[in-house]
């Protein structure tokens, strides 16, 4: 920053602000704007189209400044931070009228960051991460919390992509590290667009629950989390829970590449949710619940008894219908009482939110009574340990109007009744407003003059005013005139002013009172915040298992049987978003089977015949089995998996700037690594990416691996036919093929699965769907052919010139015969190997 001549004390106070956060927009309060000034304000002003200005225009040393107008400042505020910057917000702490020519006192009151931001309304059912990494000899601690909502959990994990992964998975905008974290593991992360703060400190000197936490690094790892808070936040951080370990490993594991291959959250194409499994399974009523539903969806459980009691949650909604539609109905009428009690501990919590909170309250008797009227066990002996928090309550309904201002400061929050001080203040000033009104009467008769008014401004307080026609009719003496204006005068009695200033008094210290009250209102509510966290805890869980059943119901999903060992059999099965998407049974059931010998479901079909489709069927299958919800079959008997690994789809890895090979190879050698017997890995065309003897090698030594020593449960979707001869040699791998038929030279998908290999692969048949030029077609049939006929022989060009048939008229350049070359088709949709290839399949 250039210092060349003495700032002048204004910009010394501001550079002294700077340094603290150098990192950040220095958004600072001049009047009525905040100024940024030097790089913020060239930065700034690019970032938010403001025009850029300077600070002594004339002198050399001018300095870059622009500004925002304080009323406008949040919107700013939220750009900057939407799009990955801190910004810190340095407020005039005393009037300005009071400094008395000297500097105005000044502040940092809040620094607003992507990882700590909290009132974002847009984002009402996503949870936002902030999260601390450190770093123990190429081990990692990884602390998070949600500030709107209070939760934190701190894990430890052994290597960097498992790091990144859970990163991912969080989707953490921001991540702290101390000064001294190494670089070399920052640049993945930067480069996911994760934010990176560095602090150089930890703050010694704050309460925090770490009692469940015994690992020491995972303690340091949360010392450095709430150490940026306390030094970003500036207030009260009682919201925050106490902190929880978690293993990662404690729920089934899916990669971040597997939960967006699988489209869990996001759909691939759109990047929204709708057409997502997230978007079928939420009938969620509160955001809190839509929170949950996806922390659920992010972690699976692995625990049958688990899933069983979650299960059976389900099934006494489902049987208990009009039970279930009025718990419903009251559900909806509870706001999100997490972030209440977030901003209750903030103290940004106002009279409206407090009534929000109070609505939320009334419904609790409700909901438990309902609950408790099904008389099912165990949903009572939950239902019974639900705290309904009725002092909060109750305190509300005295306390505060049902419909209060916005502001907290402005008076009319608080009821009458609630404080004798304040109910005297208010009649006071009610009195005094009385008494105005009876005096205007007085004076019109008094004076004859029907128009006479009685006002009030800032300025001049209360006055008579009288039109300019009728001045003369004012009786000598009677009033003091007190202010001119083009068509009227204005007058005042002392008897007015009198008046004016119980009236004015009394509303200057009622709304000093109202705040007061207010306050400690707030306070009082402030401590019952773990109470309000418990009920909130409970009502989502609820909450999403009511969701279950309405999806349950809505599409005839059954509960699935949890069985040990290496069994699997799903009865007409279908992918549920498919199936909703394509709407009146249309879907075509499809049935899966492994038995105890079968590790590998080899599946070949033509493309577009619904392979993928019924790969996909079975993870989410699974995915919804593990959070308790019901599933898309008739029947189905499931193992509890441990880890989902997928490979499906064709997406470069932006990250590392791998090819999408690369990438295949590296998702396929971290399910061979770390899948166990009790895994599912889906392939879905593995080995496409490369020439065709290659890829099907790979593929060919790949299954034969997963049946020798892996024994995962794994679904390998292929074009290589030839692949299918394995059946005959491996015990493990059993053939299916989705079934299609020609009907007049078409090709018919019927979309069911059945047992043995495909016949064809019909890669010709869907170009033609796609409507390729009936001379390629015939082209490629003839070439077909001739190398079914011959095996892999050479590739000689047609002698026939193809001419494009949509352009018919464009002059066909003279160009030289291609050399003939081997062919490598890349997308494997024309196999140019006979069946039985010497060099294949030699599995034994
Ligand atoms: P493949 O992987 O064999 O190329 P996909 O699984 O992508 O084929 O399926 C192609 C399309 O066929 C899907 O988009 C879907 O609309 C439809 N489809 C797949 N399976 C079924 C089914 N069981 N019932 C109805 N339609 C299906």
């Amino acid at each position: 920053m250039p210092q060349k001549t003495k700032e002048t004390p204004m910009m010394e106070q501001y550079l002294e602000y700077k340094k603290q956060f150098p990192d950040a927009f220095l958004f600072y309060r001049v009047g009525d704007f905040y100024e940024m000034f030097y790089d913020d304000a060239i930065k700034g002003s690019q970032i938010l189209e403001l025009t850029l200005t300077s600070r002594n225009k004339k002198a050399d040393d001018s300095i870059p400044m622009c500004g925002v107008p304080h009323k406008a400042v949040e919107s700013y505020i939220d750009t900057l931070v939407d799009k990955g910057y801190k910004v810190a917000v340095c407020d005039q702490l005393e009037n300005p009228a009071d400094a008395e020519g000297k500097m105005v006192k000044r502040g940092i009151t809040r620094v607003v960051t992507p990882g700590t931001i909290m009132d974002n309304a847009n984002q009402a059912t996503e949870n936002n991460y902030i999260t601390a990494i450190t770093n123990n000899k190429g081990a990692f601690g990884l602390a998070y919390a949600d500030l709107s909502t209070g939760e934190v959990k701190v894990t430890s994990i052994d290597n960097q992509l498992g790091l990144i992964n859970e990163m991912q998975n969080l989707n953490t905008k921001e991540t702290v590290v101390l000064n001294t974290f190494p670089k070399k593991y920052l640049d993945p992360i930067r480069k996911l667009g994760i934010l990176i703060s560095r602090i150089t400190d930890l703050e010694d000197n704050y309460s925090f629950d770490f009692s469940a936490v015994t690992d020491d690094s995972q303690v340091d790892t949360l010392k450095l989390l709430i150490s940026y808070l306390i030094k970003t936040q500036m207030r009260s951080l009682d919201h925050l829970k106490a902190a929880q370990t978690y293993e990662t490993s404690a729920y089934l594991l899916m990669d971040h590449n597997a939960q967006s291959n699988l489209e869990l959250f996001k759909n691939i194409r759109t990047d929204k949710k709708s057409g997502t499994l997230l978007w079928l399974l939420d009938e969620t009523k509160t955001a809190m619940g839509g929170r949950l539903l996806k922390q659920w969806l992010a972690r699976p459980l692995i625990k049958a008894n688990k899933l069983r009691d979650r299960q059976h949650i389900v099934q006494v909604f489902l049987d208990n219908y009009f039970q279930r539609a009025s718990f419903q109905d009251y559900l909806t009428k509870v706001y999100d009482l997490e972030r209440l009690a977030g901003r209750v501990a903030y103290g940004t919590v106002n009279g409206r939110d407090l009534i929000q909170l109070k609505t939320s309250l009334e419904q609790v008797p409700q909901i438990k009574s309902i609950l408790l009227d099904i008389g099912d066990d165990q949903l009572s002996s939950y239902v019974e340990k639900i705290d309904d928090v009725a002092d909060v309550r109750d305190l509300i309904d005295r306390a505060i109007v049902d419909e209060p201002p916005i502001s907290v400061t402005g008076g009319g929050v608080i009821k009458e009744g609630y404080n004798d001080q304040l109910d005297q203040y208010t009649d006071a000033s009610k009195n005094g407003k009385q008494w105005m009104a009876e005096l205007k009467v007085k004076e019109q008769e008094v004076t004859g003059i029907n128009n006479l008014k009685i006002g009030y401004n800032k300025v001049f307080g209360y006055y008579i005013e009288i039109s300019r026609a009728n001045i003369d009719k004012v009786p000598e003496g009677r009033y003091q005139r007190k202010q001119t204006l083009t068509n009227a005068e204005r007058y005042i009695t002392p008897e007015l002013k009198e008046k004016e200033s119980l009236i004015l008094e009394a509303e200057d210290k009622s709304q000093a009172l109202e705040y007061h009250l207010f306050d400690e209102i707030r306070a009082k509510v402030k401590k019952q915040i773990r109470r309000l966290q418990d009920l909130a805890s409970i009502l989502s869980e609820l909450d999403v298992l009511q969701s279950f059943a309405i999806v349950s119901e809505t599409y005839h999903y059954v509960a699935p049987d949890f069985v040990e060992g290496h069994q699997l059999k799903i009865v007409n099965g279908r992918h549920p978003v498919v199936e909703k998407v394509l709407g009146n049974n249309s879907y075509i059931p499809n049935d899966v089977t492994f038995d105890s010998e079968t590790d590998v479901l080899l599946i070949t079909g033509p493309n577009m015949s619904g392979k993928s489709t019924y790969m996909r069927q079975l993870a989410l299958t699974v995915i919804m089995a593990q959070i308790g919800c019901f599933v898309p079959a008739e029947a189905a008997t499931l193992p509890i998996f441990d880890h989902i690994f997928t490979r499906i789809g064709a997406a470069d890895d932006l990250i590392s700037g791998d090819s999408t090979f690369m990438v295949e190879m590296r998702e396929a050698n971290d399910a061979l690594k770390n899948a166990t017997k009790n895994s599912l890995v889906i392939f879905d065309e593995l080995g496409r990416g490369t020439a065709t003897y290659d890829g099907m090698a790979l593929a060919q030594a790949i299954i034969e691996y997963i049946d020798k020593n892996v024994h995962a449960m794994t679904m390998f979707s292929t074009h290589y036919h030839e692949l299918t001869v394995l059946e005959s040699q491996l015990t493990g791998v059993k053939n299916v093929h989705v079934d299609a038929s020609e009907e007049d030279g078409n090709l018919v998908f019927l979309h069911k699965v059945l047992p043995g290999p495909a016949d064809k692969s019909y890669g010709i048949h869907v170009a033609k769907l796609a409507g390729l030029p009936d001379q390629v077609l015939t082209r490629a049939d003839s070439i077909l052919s001739k190398l079914e006929s011959e095996g892999g022989a050479e590739i000689k060009a047609s002698e026939d010139v193809i001419v494009a048939e949509t352009k018919a008229d464009m002059p066909v350049e003279e160009k030289p015969k291609k050399k003939t070359k081997k062919a490598q088709p890349d997308d494997g949709q024309l196999s140019l190997f006979p069946e039985d290839d010497p060099n294949m399949l030699k599995a034994k």
